[in-house]
């Protein structure tokens, strides 16, 4: 039996056409992507369309548009034996990250892609992408889903969504997952390595959460960086959470009067999670003199969270209503293979 796909455009380069009046590249519709890959007519899966109404660059992607996804999934979701995302890149690791924590239970793909060119041009990385990603998605094992969970797919490389990180804004090569292995590799056969896949107990029915909340900042920090801005970020009353992304594995400055500012915005409820500024390893807090104070304050550690990860996790965990002790332990625990655990930990 044909396995039945859905396909699901949010916008993007891939489906991008020229303004001749700017010059700049726009969102296009449907069927203009379409016309320009007849090969899908070729594939051994049923697939059928579906997406936003108006197709957006996903720089304007925000948690609205996550939850109009994941509802599209929900509402799809027995129907179709997988779904292929179109999105673009800019934002697609935030966007996949957010949706493997908005499903849960899931026993199906969900593979997200795009691409660096247009689809109409001569020389674009879309038809390979979507081709492949359909693909992926409907590969099947013993008449269910091998893969089980949300994924990027991008010339050539299978990625757990929840790891991957845009690491070039022009070549073909534009995503990595530095911190896990590739769920699978397309040559001239499609590699997956199914020991490295999610597996989700069976008995979990499949369930979106859609409660989010963006009460969160991020601080990148920097040698040279003025407590006049620093003292600015922590400003407002609206935020819940501040993302730390600290040096090396999980390093800060010590200055006095930054350290009363921690202790004071702790005590008032502030939450602090800290990550490193590397690509790859983890946090390990308390490793240095200069990571004490994450330790002093209680502070959460985000291990080896991409930065599109850690910003999800946040979001989706901050809709759950939790106390400041179950945000914590939730944040530190691997809700969908998004973190390594440091070993004595
Ligand atoms: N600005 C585009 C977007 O993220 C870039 C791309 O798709 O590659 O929608």
């Amino acid at each position: 039996m044909k396995t039945k796909l859905l396909l699901i455009y949010t916008g993007g380069t891939i489906g991008m056409a020229k303004d001749y009046e700017t010059q700049s590249l726009k969102p296009f519709d449907f069927e203009n992507l379409l016309k320009h890959i007849p090969e899908l007519s070729l594939i051994d899966s049923e697939i059928q369309f579906t997406g936003f109404e108006i197709p957006i660059d996903s720089s304007d992607m925000n948690p609205d548009h996550w939850v109009e996804l994941a509802k599209i999934i929900q509402k799809n979701y027995e129907f179709f034996d997988g779904f292929v995302v179109l999105h673009g890149t800019d934002t697609m690791a935030y966007s996949a990250s957010a949706l493997s924590f908005m499903l849960s239970g899931l026993q199906k793909p969900v593979i997200f892609t795009g691409s660096q060119l247009p689809v109409g041009d001569l020389r674009t990385d879309a038809k390979e992408n979507l081709i492949t990603s359909i693909h992926f998605a409907s590969l099947q094992e013993n008449g269910k889903p091998s893969i089980k969970e949300v994924c990027i797919y991008f010339e050539y490389k299978l990625l757990r969504a929840n790891r991957t990180t845009k690491i070039n804004a022009e070549n073909f090569d534009a995503f990595a997952s530095p911190n896990y292995p590739d769920l699978g590799e397309s040559g001239i056969r499609l590699d997956v390595r199914s020991h490295v896949l999610r597996t989700e107990d069976p008995s979990i029915p499949f369930t979106i959460h859609t409660d989010l909340n963006t009460d969160l900042g991020l601080m990148k920090i920097f040698p040279g960086m003025s407590r006049a801005f620093i003292e600015s970020m922590f400003r407002t009353d609206e935020m819940k959470v501040m993302i730390i992304e600290a040096f090396g594995s999980g390093n800060i400055f010590s200055f006095g009067w930054f350290k009363e500012l921690l202790r004071k915005k702790s005590a008032e409820g502030l939450l602090f999670i800290i990550n490193t500024q590397c690509a790859g390893g983890m946090v390990e807090i308390g490793r240095y003199e200069t990571s004490e104070i994450f330790q002093e304050i209680g502070a959460i550690n985000g291990f080896d969270l991409t930065t599109e990860a850690s910003i999800a996790k946040t979001i989706y965990l901050l809709g759950q209503n939790l106390n400041s002790a179950e945000f914590k332990k939730l944040y530190e625990m691997d809700l969908r293979g998004e973190l390594t655990y440091l070993k004595e930990y």
